[in-house]
């Protein structure tokens, strides 16, 4: 896919995101690796409002070389790369649901949401949480790769998800499943759940390797 059209796609499906609720105010960031470095939507910029020709261009090095001043959260995105070899895409919301389920007591640190659905299992699978830092807190960075090295969706504490893809649809298909399976578990609170066993778990993943 050429440069261009990489950055008519970050607008549109940025836009799509934003138009249902996915993302609000100047919240979110995407960023997508292109031949000689990474495109990353701007700091202080609405996700329904970007424009193609002023996403900020980032060289090889993380170096800012073109556009507008990227995301202060540039290098949750760099993390990403680092250590995700086949990373082709980043985004990071603070969707409602799943933040909502980022800081609630008692959920399991290591794994934060049952495997309610297949698709759930096969885009998303496991989601561990990342504990809260201030923003811009250095030592983010470190969970983050961390905990980014064991599973390509992550979640941060009291803040929201973050989630690698090999391509932007890939990422932007498994953190919107990320946020609906957050919001049936929301729904579900209180009352017995069923959901997948470990065996049918274990046979989606054989299937459907990620
Ligand atoms: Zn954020």
């Amino acid at each position: 896919m050429s440069e261009s059209a990489q950055r008519e796609l970050i607008v549109e499906l940025a836009k799509s995101m934003f138009e249902r609720g996915l993302t609000f105010g100047s919240s979110g960031n995407i960023s997508i690796r292109v031949d000689d470095g990474w495109l990353m939507t701007p700091t202080g910029t609405s996700m329904d409002r970007l424009d193609p020709a002023r996403l900020s261009k980032l060289d090889e090095a993380g170096r800012h070389i073109a556009g507008d001043a990227p995301t202060k959260e540039a290098f949750l995105h760099r993390c990403c790369y680092d250590v995700r070899e086949n990373a082709g895409a980043v985004v990071h919301l603070h969707s409602t649901h799943s933040v909502a389920v980022s800081c609630l007591e008692e959920i399991d640190h290591s794994d934060v949401l049952p495997a309610l659905t297949a698709y759930y299992v096969m885009r998303v699978g496991k989601l561990p949480l990342v504990p809260y830092f201030a923003p811009g807190d250095v030592a983010l960075a470190e969970a983050v790769k961390g905990l980014m090295s064991e599973s390509h969706a992550v979640l941060l504490a009291n803040h929201g998800p973050v989630v690698v893809g090999k391509s932007l649809e890939d990422a932007v298909y498994a953190i919107e499943e990320l946020e609906e399976t957050a919001r049936l578990y929301l729904l579900l609170q209180g009352q017995r759940t069923r959901p997948l066993t470990p065996q049918q778990v274990s046979d989606l993943r054989a299937k459907f390797p990620s």
